[in-house]
């Protein structure tokens, strides 16, 4: 069964699609994080995320680089919604989320076009949801317990502009799929979140 969770920054697809995966016994991957690790590539090697070519070139990326937690961090999610709009880059990451997700006995990819171009074939697209405020508070709270020193008003325009940026660019832009269920998160808490998830699941196979 392959498993697709798309949404916005926020939204909550991250913590859904680690907790189904746990829960139906599947791999998962979280396709965010290799456009972060691009965006890290391009900045210790010094180059603009916003030129094509250096970031083609981070694509590259050493794997032990997909373990450095500053990958987590807001400034490398910004960027990373920069080099995500070259086509090339895109492509390059492309086959590496495709084989994951046909792997045998399938899997959970959590992204922004999984349901729409990765696996368009996904038995099952799920599209997660919340009102910008629930995703702003969400945020700051996760930042804030990390350490970093971010007031509310800055993760609101932060977010603002990664949306305009994921939903904005020409090359798989952030969309739900036809067939996507749409889960709006804004008011559940994260156990209720994920009951919801399960229950889409079970529902359609
Ligand atoms: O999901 P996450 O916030 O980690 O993603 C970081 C950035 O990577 C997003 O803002 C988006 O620009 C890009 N991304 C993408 N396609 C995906 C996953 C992430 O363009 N499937």
């Amino acid at each position: 069964m392959i498993v697709a969770v798309d949404g916005p920054t926020a939204s909550g697809k991250g913590t859904i699609a680690k907790a189904i995966a746990a829960h139906f016994g599947l791999p998962h991957l979280d396709s965010g994080l290799l456009y972060r690790a691009v965006a890290r590539q391009v900045q210790l090697d010094g180059g603009d995320p916003d030129n094509p070519a250096d970031a083609e070139k981070a694509a590259g990326f050493p794997e032990e680089l997909l373990q450095d937690p500053i990958l987590r961090s807001e400034a490398v999610g910004q960027l990373a919604s920069h080099v995500s709009v070259h086509p090339r880059v895109r492509a390059l990451l492309r086959r590496r989320q495709q084989d994951f997700a046909h792997q045998p006995g399938g899997a959970v990819i959590d992204g922004r076009d999984i349901g729409t171009v990765i696996a368009p074939d996904a038995d099952v697209k799920i599209f997660v949801v919340a009102s910008g405020q629930a995703r702003a508070q969400r945020r700051y709270l996760e930042m804030r317990e990390r350490g970093e020193d971010v007031t509310q008003e800055q993760i609101e325009d932060d977010l603002r502009r990664r949306d305009e940026r994921d939903s904005g660019r020409a090359e798989s832009p952030l969309l739900a799929a036809d067939d996507a269920v749409t889960l709006d998160t804004s008011k559940l808490g994260r156990e209720q979140a994920i009951a919801e998830a399960i229950r889409i699941i079970e529902a359609k196979r």
